[in-house]
């Protein structure tokens, strides 16, 4: 069934519920500033601003890193209204009603889509520990949804998992610093690699072999037991 943004609906789970009455598909996305939809991707995202990013901040600068050229520094995501977009999810996150909103929309998109995923950072990468306990809170609530979470902060996915567990649903795959470079250090978590000259290093990415570029089914972002996803340099 396909749900409409005034159309109400509960989120299963006995610590939503005990919070008060059931958000709208409205109000929840007021709270978190709405969520993103690219053609590529089967689901809905949320993101914040990439001049936000900290690890990503810096290797922008430098020739050759993954961060070089950040597609979300360029094109339509310098547009005036999409700028903001960006800057409203990042302001509205410390919103207390943040997680619940979230676990809303989560749901909601993938009734939508009509398939159970979601991806987090289409821009944008983690700003703290905090932030990172939030996604998993999120995650825990939808355990029939599966998140991907790519990123860059390796240290702070280490300090989140000296006091907490990954959830099962939710893959957080550790991005390459470097183009053509070797893969992160793991954590023990999937990883992703940027190829140009030399070879994909695990699976390539299939999503530019369509046009317009689409995952079509692969999942394979989603999916812990893919250890390396090689992306092609565009
Ligand atoms: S590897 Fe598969 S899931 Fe990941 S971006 Fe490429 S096409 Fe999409």
């Amino acid at each position: 069934m396909v749900l409409t943004e005034s159309q109400a609906i509960t989120v299963d789970g006995p610590e939503f519920r005990a919070r008060g009455p059931p958000l709208t598909v409205s109000e929840a996305t007021e709270i978190v500033g709405g969520l993103s939809r690219t053609s590529k991707m089967p689901s809905h995202s949320w993101g914040i601003p990439a001049a936000n990013c900290h690890v990503g901040g810096k290797l922008v600068r430098i020739q050759g890193s993954t961060c070089r050229g950040c597609y979300a520094l360029k094109g339509a995501y310098r547009w005036s209204a999409v700028e903001a977009a960006y800057q409203r999810r990042l302001d509205r996150f410390e919103d207390p009603r943040w997680v619940d909103a979230m676990t809303l929309l989560v749901n909601w998109q993938a009734r939508k889509n009509g398939t159970p995923y979601f991806r987090w950072m289409d821009s944008g990468d983690l700003q703290s520990v905090g932030m990172l306990e939030k996604i998993a809170g999120v995650a825990r609530r939808t355990p029939e949804i599966a998140h991907w979470l790519p990123t860059r902060e390796i240290a702070i996915v280490r300090q989140y998992r000296k006091k907490s567990d990954v959830p099962e649903n939710l893959t957080i795959r550790l991005s390459s610093y470097f183009v053509d470079g070797d893969p992160p250090l793991r954590l023990g978590l999937p990883t992703s690699t940027v190829h140009k000259d030399a070879g994909p290093k695990g699976l390539e990415c299939p999503a530019y072999e369509a046009k317009p570029a689409s995952c079509g089914d692969c999942r394979a972002c989603w999916d812990p037991k893919v250890v390396n996803v090689s992306y092609r340099f565009h």
